[in-house]
């Protein structure tokens, strides 16, 4: 590779980026890293009716959070300012002026219902409508089938009309992938697409190549669904005569449903009960809300290490790469042809291995902003401590809250049938001894408690086993949690006093 390696991320800013689309992310700055070259955010927003506020700055912050910053981007700006299309708008025109001029596209004036009768009218087969392309541009108002002066006159009188791509017949178009090898199209199914819209805005085709092209992008690594497109971008690249500069294509593959039985939408996370977007989005025009990793608890360097796996590995069997490593190890022809099935619970274990190689100070910071407020601002050196109790349990930052709450908070005890079918006036006794010693101990640390406990329970007649669930359950609720005195080391003498007394009341 002599060129410097140059590749982008295109997104359209329509609503929260998908697990597919960060992946598209990862893999493009992944490549970059490895080959010294630059990583470009371009925001194609060239469909100003798909306009949603917001959607954009998600990108950005998701990007951010990511820890995947590009070198060039419409915030940070770069060689090729305006990296944000509808502010290129003017720049297009020629290019389309120039197909057409070279025979390579035309002007088309029809109305909407002209193109809703030519749908109809003209399709082959009974399920499906018929296309602009070499069979029906003839019978159609455009550039080819008027006059030259009737082109112009209607031009000059400011008709509506696009500039759209005139496809040629009978060519193989050749598609080379760097992960899927040679894809070829018969350009006889291409359909005659518009390049030109009528408000002097270029489409995602037209402006796709011509800014790949004016930022000198030398790779461009996109999601498998534009395959299909592939074939007029290659047309592009060649009537615009660039065909030389043209990049390299990568079509990445789908991530598919658990199942693997198609792609993996939104829905399928609503369905399933877990998130495909990975920060939290909410659409202001549907008035909707996505979940998103993020919020769930899942670590930045966690959720990468995932998504890099999705689709990718590097032989080994390796599963868990900083992002660093991946830069090292990735490779583009590592990449699978087929599609990736996305396990939640997998991903899950992603978070868990990233979560339980911090320790409970790191974890600190993080585990917070998953606290409730009444709690966010709680104690660092006790939520160090729990932290450092529970984080084996945890897959993800909001289980902490799950698993150490009692904690925070006297709990209320869920499981009180368990203590109530065995209990007894001994036991009773027992428990309010054992209180009433924890008041006088002067050693208050879990071991020094623990052989306390046995001694009393040993005098008391009773087996230490059947006191130590009726002492978790008092202290934490249910059948769960660390060892139970390191629980009273932590709450402290008051607190487990408290809980025993109201566990007795309750059993009473
Ligand atoms: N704007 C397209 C999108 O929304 C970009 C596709 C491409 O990378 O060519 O994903």
């Amino acid at each position: 590779m002599n060129k410097k390696v140059r590749v982008r991320f295109a997104p359209s800013p329509t609503g929260g980026l998908h697990l597919g689309g960060v992946r598209t992310v990862l893999y493009n700055y992944l490549f970059a890293r490895k080959h010294g070259g630059d990583f470009v955010l371009r925001i194609e927003d060239t469909d100003q009716t798909r306009f949603v506020p917001g959607a954009e700055e998600y990108i950005y912050d998701c990007l951010e959070w990511c820890g995947l910053s590009p070198d060039e981007s419409p915030l940070k700006g770069g060689p090729f300012v305006p990296y944000k299309q509808s502010e290129r708008k003017s720049g297009y025109k020629k290019y389309a002026e120039q197909l057409v001029a070279a025979g390579h596209a035309y002007y088309a004036f029809d109305t909407p219902e002209e193109l809703e009768h030519m749908r109809n009218a003209y399709r082959v087969d009974a399920h499906s409508t018929a296309q602009y392309d070499k069979n029906t541009r003839t019978k159609m108002r455009n550039s080819l089938t008027l006059s030259a002066e009737e082109t112009k006159t209607l031009i000059e009188n400011g008709t509506p009309h696009v500039v759209r791509i005139k496809v040629p017949e009978n060519q193989t178009i050749v598609c080379n992938d760097m992960i899927r090898g040679v894809t070829q199209f018969d350009s006889n199914l291409v359909d005659d697409k518009v390049l030109l819209k009528a408000d002097g805005m270029p489409t995602y085709h037209l402006a796709v190549v011509v800014d790949d092209y004016l930022m000198k992008i030398t790779h461009a690594f996109r999601g498998e669904e534009w395959l299909p497109s592939a074939p007029v971008h290659m047309l592009l690249w060649d009537y615009l005569g660039w065909k030389d500069e043209m990049p390299q294509w990568a079509h990445l593959p789908l991530i598919l449903k658990p199942d693997g039985n198609g792609k993996l939408s939104k829905r399928d996370g609503e369905r399933l009960g877990f998130p495909v977007f990975a920060m939290k989005w909410h659409d202001p025009i549907k008035n909707e809300t996505t979940s998103g990793f993020r919020e769930m608890g899942f670590l930045p360097e966690a959720f990468i290490n995932m998504l890099a796996m999705l689709g990718w590995n590097d032989g080994t069997g390796t599963e868990i790469f900083s992002l660093q490593e991946l830069v090292e190890k990735f490779s583009i022809e590592r990449v699978h042809k087929g599609g990736a099935k996305f396990d939640f619970e997998k991903a899950k274990w992603f978070n868990h291995q990233y979560i339980q190689n911090k320790s409970a100070a790191e974890l600190v910071p993080l585990v917070r902003p998953y606290m409730p407020e009444a709690h966010a601002g709680a104690d660092s050196s006790l939520l160090e401590q729990v932290i450092g109790l529970i984080k084996d349990r945890c897959s993800l930052l909001k289980d902490f809250w799950v698993q150490g709450s009692f904690f925070f908070e006297t709990p209320v005890i869920t499981e009180l049938q368990a203590v109530k079918d065995k209990w007894s006036d001994t036991k009773k006794v027992f428990f309010e001894q054992f209180a009433a010693a924890l008041k006088t101990t002067t050693d208050f640390n879990h071991a020094a408690l623990e052989q306390m406990f046995g001694t009393m329970a040993t005098e008391a007649g009773l087996k230490k086993g059947d006191v130590m669930l009726p002492l978790r359950i008092m202290l934490v609720g249910g059948k769960f949690g660390p060892g139970v005195f390191n629980i009273v080391e932590v709450i402290g003498c008051d607190e487990a006093c408290k809980r025993i007394a109201l566990a007795i009341d309750a059993l009473a």
